[in-house]
């Protein structure tokens, strides 16, 4: 079979996630084979540098030779069993080795099976935790504008990316949306860091004047992926923690796509030193491989749920694939290479990399800024570099650098007009200097056209 057949197959039966299917007309799907590593291969043998890891997922390659060689053996052993009244070895070591690396005081871990579910999870246990504990006004939630924090409707209702939530919105709940610390726009010459903190009055106004009503703050620490790959600095986290200890509102921290390594540190967190009463963790937490997410907390709040069976405090959510042995056994084996290999460590340099092989594209007369966050680094081309002016999102100039790039045989998926690298960590540095060598291209092209 071609590629040209399994387009064909696949057009005739699939709606595609997040996509104008109608866009297929002109711009071809490309069916994937196989993968090998940051290599991936379509039906006409052509390979393509995955440099956004797979959806943010993948942290150790393609076909990763010691998560397959784990899974295999799990697959042998169990592939399922329900997590209510049962349990299973995978998700024992996990919860021990998760609760181990996490910061210090989350010692309880609920599993859902993808990152949004872990969102609910997070907004309805803090809820539910203050209605424990007496407090029944709380029951709204504080966002940063453009943030994300899933699809579903709960998850859209605490996410702030309009091309995603607006149709929607006779649907949500209401939510505070407080303005974002966004370093892009910072004034001329002002630090990242003062302008974090600037940005903060505006949170802690909100919580000053809404605490008696909210049970939560959600964030995405360092960097709102989805919303383009914005920045902030780590001052935030710490002054957030703060706050909501002073007003009594938890702090739940989306790391679902910074966790595991990509922000510089295994939990993004870290940088502040904050233990926030919710981590969400999913994406890269199998390695990316398989569905799975889970929601650490503390054992103050697991103690708010503990109670004889009839007051009904039980936190009763569940979903079929919880706790997946398969997906526990793969996020093991890939804490076994962050362990085994000095994951974090090695990362710096591949970081540095990054950092020296895109440096130059800031030079270039349509692009703002080149930022970065570890291992996430983000170019983001404007229309006025002076007063910058983006594109009109309509004129699709990210698309223009994802043709180019598959043209080159590499994988970018900008955001909007920002393109960025998000790499497996098994990455070369040659590889890092041919995805920059390939973007700049594309930023030339999409620049110009027109
Ligand atoms: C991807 C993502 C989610 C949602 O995870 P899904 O598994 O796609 O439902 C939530 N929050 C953040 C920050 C994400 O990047």
């Amino acid at each position: 079979m071609s590629n040209t057949d399994w387009i064909a197959r696949d057009l005739a039966h699939l709606w595609h996630p997040c996509t104008q299917m109608k866009d297929h007309e002109w711009l071809p799907l490309i069916p994937i084979r196989r993968g090998q590593g940051v290599w991936l291969e379509d039906f006409s043998g052509r390979r393509y540098l995955d440099a956004i890891s797979s959806w943010w997922v993948n942290l150790f390659g393609h076909c990763n030779p010691r998560i397959n060689a784990a899974l295999k053996e799990q697959l042998d052993t169990l592939e399922h069993i329900l997590l209510a009244g049962f349990s299973h070895e995978p998700a024992v070591l996990l919860a021990e080795r998760l609760t181990a690396l996490a910061p210090k005081g989350l010692d309880r871990c609920f599993y859902g099976d993808n990152g949004s579910s872990a969102i609910e999870i997070a907004i309805k246990m803090s809820y539910h935790y203050w209605r424990n504990r007496g407090y029944s006004a709380k029951r709204r939630f504080v966002t940063l504008s453009n943030s994300y924090h899933g699809e579903t409707l709960g998850a859209l209702a605490v996410g702030d990316v309009p091309l995603y939530k607006d149709i929607y919105q006779p649907l949500l709940m209401e939510t505070i949306t407080v303005p974002s610390p966004d370093c892009f726009y910072r004034a001329a010459g002002e630090s990242c860091r003062a302008y974090t903190e600037r940005r903060f009055a505006l949170m802690e106004e909100t919580l000053a004047r809404e605490a008696e009503t909210v049970c939560a703050v959600l964030i995405e620490p360092l960097v709102q992926c989805a919303g383009g790959m914005r920045m902030y600095d780590p001052i935030y986290l710490d002054l957030l923690r703060k706050a909501c200890d002073r007003y009594q509102i938890h702090l739940i921290a989306d790391e679902i796509a910074v966790g595991f390594g990509r922000t510089g540190t295994l939990f993004a967190c870290e940088q502040a030193h904050i233990r926030p009463d919710f981590l969400c963790l999913s994406k890269g937490l199998t390695g990316g491989y398989l569905p799975l997410s889970a929601v650490l907390t503390t054992e103050d709040i697991y103690q708010a749920f503990y109670d004889e069976y009839h007051t009904q405090r039980a936190f009763l959510h569940s979903h079929s694939y919880t706790g997946h042995p398969l997906g526990c056994r793969a996020a093991l084996a890939s804490l076994d290479i962050f362990e085994q290999d000095q994951v974090i460590v090695a990362n710096r340099d591949l970081a540095a990399t990054m950092h020296e092989a895109a440096a130059p594209l800031a030079d270039h007369p349509h692009v703002a800024e080149v930022r970065q966050q570890g291992m996430i680094l983000a170019i983001e081309m404007v229309k006025d570099k002076a007063n910058r002016t983006p594109y009109p999102l309509e004129e699709r100039r990210g698309l223009v650098v994802y043709q180019h790039a598959l043209q080159r045989g590499v994988l970018l998926r900008p955001l909007g007009n920002v393109i960025y690298f998000m790499p497996p960590y098994v990455i070369t540095e040659e590889e890092i200097h041919f995805l920059a060598t390939v973007a700049g291209e594309g930023i030339d092209l999409a620049s110009a056209s027109h």
